[in-house]
């Protein structure tokens, strides 16, 4: 996976305007021996775009949103940077024969299209998209083994648990935990949840991170999809999977193997870590990252998951048992009623109603297939946004 002239990486960042996507752009920018861009997209913030792909100087970009094409072709025209726009574009790109690795740090289903194609065209991925093993994890997984692809997890949590197999890939794994900050509101009980505001909920104690995920990790959704994520990553089965809560995250997450042996990785907070594991895989590359104090936590604490309080982690458990589409369901109705609470439309708790009530409506499938997940996608987005209108 290198470039037989220079032994470069070449990558693809799609999402480079987000969170994940600016701190990958400051990986690469910090290690210019070892990575070359290829591809930056975005799919509405045209202005950000234009400037990173002035100053990254990539291939091609692609804007999701077509009515902005213009600006950014015209803003890049005389750097001889191709301009393309649109979900269909997005699937293409990603196929450039150039490309080595995809980075999917596009946010919520949209991201599961483009990385089939990419695996399609037997590009290494380094996911960041929870989404996409969420929705059709078999699919994706099955995929990946069938075109040789690596995945390579970006999530701390995932990044961890690769970063404890690392050197035991022969040895089975008998357990992972996967640890939880428990989020800004841990601790509190479903009476205080009901008034809580947009703006409490987007303060997160130890990330700071997109709107949609931070919304995720309030109300520990963010953990459940990682438990989804986590099984089709690591191939495990429902019951090897188990949450804790640490509330410093400092320890990402733990791997038990046969013997009772537990491996962490642990660290300061900071996404750079993982995304640089996951580019540079398998070697380390040196940076100037944060050092970890062990007298500035003196101690490092646990605690069960309160999923009486938290329903979405429930539910996600549940999804998971169930299989099918239900985490596809899962996903789709939590996307719709996170964009209706941050557009103060429900309440914080009415956010696992309508995720339950999904739950029970869209038609359930045992082995679906590609279609399949799109068309629950589509009925569940439905079916969410009609619940939605009983609160209003
Ligand atoms: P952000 O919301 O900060 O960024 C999302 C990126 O995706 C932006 O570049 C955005 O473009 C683009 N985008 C959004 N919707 C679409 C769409 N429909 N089609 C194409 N592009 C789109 O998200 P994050 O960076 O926080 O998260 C990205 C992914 O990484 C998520 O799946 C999240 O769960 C996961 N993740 C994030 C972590 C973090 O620390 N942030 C940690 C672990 C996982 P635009 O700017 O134009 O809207
Ligand atoms: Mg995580």
């Amino acid at each position: 996976m290198s470039d037989k002239n220079t032994d470069k990486r070449h990558i693809a960042i799609l999402g480079s305007t987000g969170s994940i996507g600016t701190q990958a752009l400051e990986v690469l920018e910090a290690n210019p021996d070892v990575f070359v861009l290829e591809v930056l997209t975005a799919n509405s913030s045209a202005d950000l775009l234009i400037e990173q792909a002035l100053k990254f100087k990539p291939n091609c970009v692609v804007i999701g949103d077509e009515s902005q094409f213009k600006k950014v072709q015209d803003a890049l025209f005389d750097e001889g940077i191709k301009v393309y726009a649109g979900a269909d574009s997005l699937a293409q790109v990603v196929q450039m024969e150039d490309i080595d690795i995809v980075l999917t740090a596009l946010v919520g289903y949209a991201g599961l299209r483009p990385t089939l194609a990419a695996i399609e065209a037997g590009k290494h991925i380094a996911l960041a998209n929870k989404e996409t093993l969420v929705v059709a994890g078999e699919i994706v997984t099955d995929l990946a083994q069938k075109k040789g692809v690596n995945i390579y997890p970006v999530d701390s949590e995932h990044s961890a648990i690769f970063q404890c197999l690392v050197g035991e890939f022969h040895n089975p794994i008998e357990k992972i935990y996967l640890t939880a900050s428990g989020g800004p509101f841990r601790g509190q009980k479903r009476e205080q949840l009901a008034a809580v505001t947009k703006a409490q909920a987007l303060k997160h104690p130890n990330w700071d991170m997109g709107a949609k995920i931070t919304i995720d990790s309030a109300s520990m959704m963010n953990k459940g999809l990682e438990v989804i994520e986590a099984k089709w990553l690591f191939g495990l089965k429902n019951e090897q999977i188990d949450v804790i809560v640490h509330p410093q995250s400092i320890i990402h997450s733990i791997v038990q193997f046969e013997d009772g042996s537990m491996k962490a990785q642990m660290g300061l907070p900071d996404m750079k870590l993982p995304i640089q594991f996951a580019l540079g895989y398998p070697n380390r590359l040196k940076s100037d990252f944060p050092r970890f104090n062990f007298l500035n936590y003196p101690q490092l604490t646990f605690e069960q998951a309160d999923t009486e309080t938290f329903r979405n982690l429930a539910l996600a458990f549940e999804a998971l048992h169930q299989g099918g589409n239900q985490p596809c369901i899962l996903n789709a109705a939590n996307e719709i009623a996170v964009d209706a609470f941050l557009k103060d439309r429900i309440g914080f708790l009415e956010m696992s109603d309508i995720i339950e009530q999904s739950m029970q409506r869209v038609s359930f499938i045992k082995k679906p297939n590609y279609d399949d997940y799109v068309a629950t996608d589509a009925e569940t987005r439905i079916v969410a946004s009609q619940l939605i209108m009983n609160y209003e």
